[in-house]
């Protein structure tokens, strides 16, 4: 298991990569947007110095709202460009996956029109990926009406998809981890971690919500997942997120 955090996107990528390594993280969850850390602020030598250096890995993520399932066609496709503007930079550094956020729209289009538009978009970016050697997964939103169908439908697009699980979003409403585990197990490729009270996506350390982290831990480690897992712990003090590190790796050895 590989435990990482995400750079403040108000803040320089490379002083966020230097404090991951200097406090003992293995991976950066690089988010590329603004206001601090959209791609042409990004230096990209540099970052990939500091991660080389540390021997960390690196994760892509790409803004939570960019529209992909807009009603207008055009701009779905900005979209997808900006998404896939970044691929060569997260190639660079050594990312495998990037991922991308269901997104949903107003108007009187039905829900179903939405999933369709995200499932293309995101199917778009699949086949943009391969040249690059990266894969596309897909975060499911922190929305108690967007359902295991739902994100099945999304899923189903393209079967490169991976399925990238957010314990969080998972616990707003009801509490869908088990489901989400066991529909998508199989193409689970990366894992974000945060605490909640099951009404908003809150982002606070662990143990802080309401969310049941020794259970959490224990159901993903029974599909044999070993991977890369993110910290998404938003305090604005950061002991929080190292005391949630040491948690989860307390938690990870002995669950
Ligand atoms: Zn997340």
């Amino acid at each position: 298991m590989r435990l990482g955090m995400m750079n403040d996107p108000r803040r320089d990528a490379c002083e966020e990569a230097r404090w991951a390594a200097a406090n003992g993280l293995d991976l950066l969850d690089l988010t590329i947007e603004g206001p601090g850390a959209a791609l042409d602020q990004i230096d990209a030598s540099t970052l990939r110095t500091i991660l080389v250096d540390a021997g960390m890995s690196i994760i892509g993520h790409t803004a939570w709202y960019l529209p992909f399932a807009s009603p207008f066609a055009r701009v779905r496709q900005a979209a997808v460009e900006c998404v896939a503007e970044t691929f060569d930079l997260f190639a660079e550094l050594g990312a495998r996956w990037v991922n991308v956020h269901m997104t949903f729209s107003g108007g009187l289009f039905s829900h179903a029109d939405a999933l369709r538009w995200n499932g293309e978009s995101f199917a778009a970016l699949a086949e943009l990926a391969v040249p690059y050697g990266l894969g596309v997964m897909v975060e499911h939103p922190p929305i108690p009406s967007v359902s295991i169908e739902d994100i099945a439908t999304v899923l189903a697009a393209d079967e490169r998809l991976g399925f990238h699980l957010d314990v969080g979003h998972a616990n707003v409403g009801d509490d869908k981890l088990e489901g989400l585990l066991n529909h998508f197990g199989s193409r689970l490729v990366h894992v974000h971690l945060s605490d909640n009270w099951g009404r908003n996506d809150d982002h606070m350390p662990l143990g802080a919500g309401a969310v049941n982290w020794p259970r959490a831990v224990r159901l993903i480690k029974q599909l044999d997942y070993d991977d890369t897992i993110t910290l998404e712990v938003f305090s604005s003090d950061r002991d929080y997120l190292l005391l949630s590190a040491q948690k989860v790796r307390e938690w990870w050895a002995t669950e």
